[in-house]
Order: C-alpha cells, then structure tokens, then sequence
C-alpha cells in the first residue's frame, strides 16, 4: 500500500500544538511536516517590529515540544511563493489556523495561488478566536457594530467549543527538508513577564487565574495592581496559548465573567476587521476621512515619554522598556496623542504596530478607532481623557508613575499627577508639559464641530 501523503500544517500564527485543530487533523491523517513561515505574509513580528527575539524563543521551543512527538519545526524566511513549492513534494494538503485579519485572508489566497495548480489542497482550521465570525450575527443576518450586544449574542450561542488537547505522537514525513535559522537582532526588550513557548503560556494564564482572576473585575483598571490585567495579550498574539483554552480555564472560577467579556472584545475586534478588512486604514465612522488632522507622524516627546504629563509618560516608558502598556493607559495615550497633539489616529496605530509585544492588527485597530471616535462603539470624540484626573482616580498614590518616572518618585501624592503644580515646578531632568491642555481640548472640540458643520 501506498505511504498516505503528507500533511504540512503552516505555523503561521498558533504557535502551539494545544487547541490546534489543523494540527490534530493532520496527525490523525498521516505524515505531518510542520513549516514555520517567518515572512511579510503573517501577523508574527517583521524585521522592523519587536518581538523576533520573543519569537524566536518560542520556535525553539515549539521545536522542541514537536520532537518530543517524533517530530520537528522547519523554520523558512521569505514568501509563500518562494518557500513552499520546493516543500510540496509528496504533500498532499496543506492546513493552517485560520486567522481574520486580512493578512491572514491574503495569506491564504497566496497559499491557494501555489498549491491549487499543484493539486494540494488548502484547508483552514478555526481556533483563532471562540465563535467563528459567521456564527455570531444579528438577527437580520448582519454585523455588529456594539459590542454589548454582540457579546449578548456571543453567549446566547452557549459555550466556545471545547478545546483539543495537543497530539501525543505526529508521523514524520519521509524526508526533512533543511532547518533555516531565523534572522534575530535584539530588541532591547525586559520580556521577563512573559515566559516564551506554549508552557510559558500556560504558566502564566495558571498564575493569573489562581491569583488574580477573582480580584480582576475590580483591579484591571489599576494600572499599578499585581492583582489586575493578566498580560496574556502577548501569549494571544503569538497564538502559544488558544483563546478557547484560556476561556474554558476561566471558567466557573470566581471573576471569571469579566475575564471572559474582554476575550469577547477580542472576539469582538477580529470578527469586524474580517467583515470590514478597509478598517486598519479607513475610519468606520465615514465623517472621520474629513477630520483635520494636524499630524500623521508621532512627535518624539510623546514615544520617547517626555510629554511632561506622568502617567502618559509613564505608560510610553513601560511600553519602550517591556513592549506592553497598561489597557488603561494605553486609552489615556492614545486620547492625548489624537485629541490634544490632534495626530491622525493611524499614526499612533503605526507607531504601536512596530513597539507593541502584543500587537494585534484587530485589537490595535479597534483600539485607535475607539480612541479616536471614529470607530464602532468608540468612545464620543467630545469625551476627551483628562489624563490628570484619570490617573488621581486610577493610580491614585502614583505607585504606576513611580515605578517608570523615577524623577517623580520624590513627589508628595498629591503633585504626583501634575508635577508642575509642585512647588517649584517639575523635579529637575522633567519637561513641562507639551501642551496647555485647556487650549487644545478646546481644539479639539472645534476640530470635531467641522465634521459636523460639513454633514
Ligand atoms: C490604542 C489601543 C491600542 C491597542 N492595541 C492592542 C494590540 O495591538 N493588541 C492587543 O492585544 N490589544 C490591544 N489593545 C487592547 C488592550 O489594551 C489590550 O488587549 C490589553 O491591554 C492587554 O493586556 P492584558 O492581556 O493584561 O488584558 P486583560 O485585561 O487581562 O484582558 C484579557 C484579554 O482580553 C483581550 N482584551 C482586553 N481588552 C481588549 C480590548 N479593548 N480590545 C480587544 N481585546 C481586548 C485581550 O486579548 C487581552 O489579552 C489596544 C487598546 C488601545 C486603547
């Protein structure tokens, strides 16, 4: 009898073998051959982002637990039409997760593109996010475009479906091809909060649960709290643990509702940029194409977290140090930079793209547009962050600006949010602040007023 065909599942995301359904299909088929793809064509970390050292770790990782299995991971840079014809011989189909970004769609039809004239087949496998984006729909049949009902919907439909444990033994195919080590330059980050690989993942989801799930609902707006946001962004992002499997370990634990709303924003975020893939580029509110934007580039003092207002500065110096931001504070950045420096909110999405660990072309998008007014559910354009009282209500002894503004750190509590009302002004080595916020809410606002004297 005939060896069957290999099955070479595309590691294009997912980096795990747990709740991996393309992956367990193909072992129950045959032959497997695992192909990592480090190229322009995937979501993963590009030359010119953060992230390839994390990366990195992680594939050795994910190669080892692949041999653990009789198997391994071939590792090739470059694009789909390059990289897999010299693989396909012998391989009778290729699976991959499915993902729903439109890299993610692009990256299929260039799959389609090689292996159909070839006659392999393209197979996608759900495991991206906890409902398929055709299952979750309005009564007419259409797209949400409010997440409270969308999640309503999301949990009339029951449970995400279970997730798969990982294969206990993968066939190898009858020959490997060549391993090719992956191009790494350091990115300077501290990436010590999140251990690389799938049980690193699984590592931190358990400390997160165990500790901080049941105080989650109240602390994940504390920037400064140890009991609050999980930081599992950079595990989804990576794909090393599976949002259904995350979901599932929360649940019927205490706490575990508020948890399990934000991976429905997740969810939320990917199924709208899969119904509307223009979203990364183009407002979903269309008034928002004639805002007058002063900027499209991001000013120095407010990447390098010298904009002379704490706890935005605070918040772009953990970013640049660790690759992460506090949700909170990431809103409170966002709102200064689009709002009061009025900088085309795709700017910052850009700037985000390059330095953010957890970047999440859906999550970043829906972010910016929420910031900016301009997207669905978004925050009201004339409700502009103060990012003073927010940061006196949310890091209310400034233990988060003193952790990453040491300047500040001498600071009583109650200068700790506005060194300039310090007497004597800001400690030495801190700017002023960039702006007169009364000025430029009030541009804002005017800013706003044309769109609506134009409609
Ligand atoms: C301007 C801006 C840009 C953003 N860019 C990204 C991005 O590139 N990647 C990214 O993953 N998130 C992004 N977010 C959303 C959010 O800030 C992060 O998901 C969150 O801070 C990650 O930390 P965490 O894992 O501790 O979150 P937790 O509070 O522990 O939440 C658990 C998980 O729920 C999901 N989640 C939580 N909040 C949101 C949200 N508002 N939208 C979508 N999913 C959410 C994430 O997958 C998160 O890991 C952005 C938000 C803003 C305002």
């Amino acid at each position: 009898m005939a060896a069957p065909p290999t099955t070479l599942v595309l590691f294009a995301r997912a980096l795990r073998l747990d709740d991996h359904p393309a992956l367990a299909e193909a072992a129950a088929k045959g032959p497997v051959l695992p192909l990592f793809l480090d190229g322009p064509e995937t979501d993963l970390p590009q030359p010119d982002q953060v992230g390839r050292p994390w990366l990195g770790a992680t594939l050795d990782l994910l190669d080892a637990d692949l041999r653990a299995r009789g198997s391994r991971l071939i590792r090739r840079r470059g694009v789909v039409a390059d990289v897999l014809p010299p693989l396909l011989d012998g391989v009778g189909a290729v699976f991959l997760q499915r993902g729903l970004t439109p890299g993610a769609r692009a990256l299929e039809d260039a799959l389609r593109a090689v292996c159909t004239p070839r006659g392999v087949a393209v197979e996608i496998f759900e495991g991206e996010t906890l409902y398929p984006p055709e299952a979750v729909r309005t009564r007419q049949g259409g797209v949400f475009k409010v997440f409270t009902p969308f999640h309503r919907a999301c949990d009339g439909g029951g449970p995400p479906p279970p997730p798969e444990p990982a294969p206990d033994r993968l066939a190898p195919p009858p020959a490997w091809p060549d391993d090719q080590p992956l191009d790494i330059a350091d990115d300077g980050l501290d990436t010590a909060m999140w251990p690389p690989g799938e049980a690193g993942a699984m590592a931190q989801a358990e400390a997160f649960l165990d500790r901080a799930l049941a105080t989650y609902g109240d602390q994940r707006d504390v920037p400064a709290s140890d009991i609050g946001a999980s930081g599992l962004s950079v595990p989804l992002r990576f794909g090393t643990l599976g949002p259904r499997r995350l979901w599932h370990l929360a649940d019927g634990r205490p706490g575990a509702a508020p948890f399990q709303r934000q991976l429905a924003w997740r969810d939320f975020a990917h199924h709208l940029l899969f119904h509307a893939p223009g979203l990364m580029d183009r407002p979903l509110r269309p008034e928002f194409a004639r805002f007058p934007w002063l900027a499209d580039t991001v000013p120095g003092a407010w990447t390098d977290g010298r904009t002379g207002f704490p706890v935005i500065d605070a918040g772009l110096r953990q970013l640049a140090a660790t690759g992460w931001m506090h949700n909170r504070v990431r809103m409170i950045a966002a709102s200064f930079l689009v709002k009061d420096l009025l900088v085309d909110w795709r700017a910052g999405a850009a700037d985000f793209r390059r330095r953010l660990l957890d970047w999440d072309p859906a999550n970043n998008t829906l972010g910016w547009q929420w910031v900016a007014g301009c997207g669905p559910d978004a925050a009201p354009y004339f409700r502009i962050f103060n990012p003073v009282l927010q940061s006196r209500k949310f890091d209310p002894h400034g233990a988060y600006i003193r952790a990453w503004v040491p300047e500040l750190a001498g600071l009583a509590d109650r200068h700790v949010h506005a060194p300039w009302e310090a007497p004597g002004g800001p400690p030495a080595g801190y700017p002023p602040p960039l702006v007169d916020r009364a000025v430029t809410r009030q541009r804002a606002l005017d800013a706003f007023a044309t769109l609506r004297d134009d409609a």
